[in-house]
């Protein structure tokens, strides 16, 4: 069959499958013979510390990625460096016509697209991109306006989601597009091997040992948990076990009773496609109970919160760089280095909050009712700028995600779209009675209080340890917030 292209390159980036991937369907069927790329981008690797467990993920997901190529005798390409100088490069040695990749939102990303894509313009190749990574992206789901008037963007969540599944509704079939099959029948067909190829400048050839190539260290623990939660696993799991449960469990911070998904939607090594596609499959079964029925309604409005943050970072660039409601974005914070270091370092003196920021640092994950609550607590009792705690956040998450990263951070610290009241505290000893009543988080991250019953650790009596006392009194801090926002 005739193909648009005779060679093409395919670049994956954070898609890190086959299953159902939009870019990568398409660059096989106008294709005749694709080759597939991941760069490990230096201008991303250079900020990260040596330790950053990361790139244990990535390694993990790419491992799985090669061994799946492999089943169709072909080749993933790893290089390290600059991709603005490998793409080109790359593109000219394999002779291709055209370099396909799906849409990323970012700024570095964007920036870096469009480099590229100018940079192959002028060798006479074309650049292709893709959505994958959302449903929809933010001209697609906008408020309803008069003809020929520009588009404009919800700021409210829930306007935006009645029209998102409205939407959703009406172009169903294309929007939850499973690409998974014809992708591998066309796969079946394609050649990416090119024994010919010599080996170029910054290319990875040595896979095994990628992590020491690139100067990181493996977190074995991790690696060793991905073994026995594998992405696709994990979501089957949740679906299977969780789901039906949700609404009233999602909330209950130990033992978790979310998917535990994040970090696989991130690197997309889970296709948001599949996610919609199986909570709206069940959600068509007559015969569940009203409450699993809430309960898949509820898990569906997280999964349009993660499309909701995505949108808001790519209609309204700059929360990347300050708070969305103008009138929130010179506060005077009050920076201390001893709450801040108190916070930071797990030694508020409240047992929730440091139990979270150990969770944090010890696994990569916090639980969302977790991250909720130290993100309360630094910006409301504390009166720390909201930038600070998502820095942090986005150094240890492996789920970090800008979009939903930066809108839970504004949301939390009363400043975002649609955000949490300004007189809203979160009173860290109500949240942790109530969502974790046993003490139970709290006694797995924090040890050193586990021989003490549930009210002491509620009520913070911590005579006879030497847990720390309470940097704050929550009640005045309240007060001090409010007064804070209201001046
Ligand atoms: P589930 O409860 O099973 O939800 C399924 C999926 O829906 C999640 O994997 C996620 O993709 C999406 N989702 C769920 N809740 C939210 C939410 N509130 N906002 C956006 N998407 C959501 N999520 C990230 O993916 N990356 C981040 O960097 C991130 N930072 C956050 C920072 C703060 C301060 C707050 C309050 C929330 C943040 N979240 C972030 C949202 C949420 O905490 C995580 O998505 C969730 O805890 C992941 O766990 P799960 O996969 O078990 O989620």
């Amino acid at each position: 069959m005739q193909r648009e292209f005779e060679r093409a390159l395919f670049w994956f980036r954070r898609d890190l499958r086959l299953e159902d991937n939009r870019g990568c369907f398409q660059a096989l069927e106008s294709s005749q013979r694709v080759f597939f790329l991941f760069i490990f981008d230096q201008n991303i690797l250079s900020s990260l510390a040596r330790e950053d467990r990361r790139i244990t993920l990535i390694y993990f997901l790419l491992t799985q990625l090669k061994r799946h190529l492999e089943k169709f005798k072909a080749e993933l390409l790893i290089f390290q460096g600059e991709p603005a100088e490998i793409i080109p490069r790359l593109a000219k040695t394999l002779q291709v016509q055209c370099v396909f990749t799906n849409r990323d939102y970012e700024s570095y990303p964007r920036k870096r697209d469009q480099k590229i894509s100018q940079l192959l313009e002028a060798i006479e190749i074309k650049f292709k991109t893709f959505k994958d990574q959302v449903l929809f992206e933010s001209t697609e789901v906008v408020k309803p306006s008069p003809k020929n008037s520009s588009l404009q963007a919800y700021t409210v969540f829930t306007p935006y989601k009645k029209r998102f599944l409205a939407k959703l509704t009406s172009s169903k079939t294309e929007a939850l597009r499973d690409f998974s099959k014809q992708t591998f029948s066309l796969l079946e067909n394609n050649l990416s091997l090119d024994r010919t190829r010599v080996k170029l400048p910054g290319e990875i050839v040595d896979f095994e040992n990628c992590l020491a190539e690139l100067s990181f260290q493996e977190d074995r623990k991790l690696s060793r948990f991905l073994e026995q939660n594998s992405p696709v696993e994990s979501l089957n799991t949740f679906l299977r076990e969780k789901i039906f449960s949700y609404k009233t469990g999602r909330d209950s911070l130990y033992p978790g009773q979310t998917s535990r998904i994040s970090m696989f939607l991130r690197f997309g090594a889970i296709s948001i496609r599949r996610c919609f596609r199986d909570v709206l499959e069940l959600l068509e079964n007559k015969q569940i109970k009203l409450e699993q029925r809430e309960s898949l309604e509820s898990w569906l409005s997280e999964l349009i919160w993660r499309e909701f943050y995505s949108m808001i970072l790519q209609s309204f660039p700059q929360v990347e760089f300050k708070a969305f409601q103008p009138k929130y974005q010179n506060l005077p914070w009050n920076f201390q280095e001893t709450l801040w270091k108190a916070w930071q370092n797990a030694q508020t003196g409240y047992p929730i909050v440091d139990a979270s920021i150990r969770e944090l640092k010890e696994t990569g994950f916090m639980h969302n009712r977790a991250r909720m609550i130290t993100a309360s607590f630094l910006c409301k009792d504390l009166l720390h700028s909201w930038q600070l705690g998502e820095k942090f956040f986005a150094k240890y998450l492996l789920d970090f995600e800008l979009s939903s990263n930066n809108g839970g951070w504004q949301w939390a610290a009363s400043v975002g779209t649609d955000a949490v009241p300004y007189f809203r505290v979160f009173n860290p000893l109500l949240q942790s009675q109530r969502f974790d009543p046993q003490a139970l988080y709290i006694k797995n991250y924090l040890p050193e209080l586990k021989d003490l019953s549930p009210k002491k650790i509620h009520t913070l009596d911590f005579r006879q340890t030497n847990y720390p006392l309470p940097v704050v009194n929550h009640a005045e801090a309240k007060q001090r917030a409010i007064a804070f926002f209201k001046s």
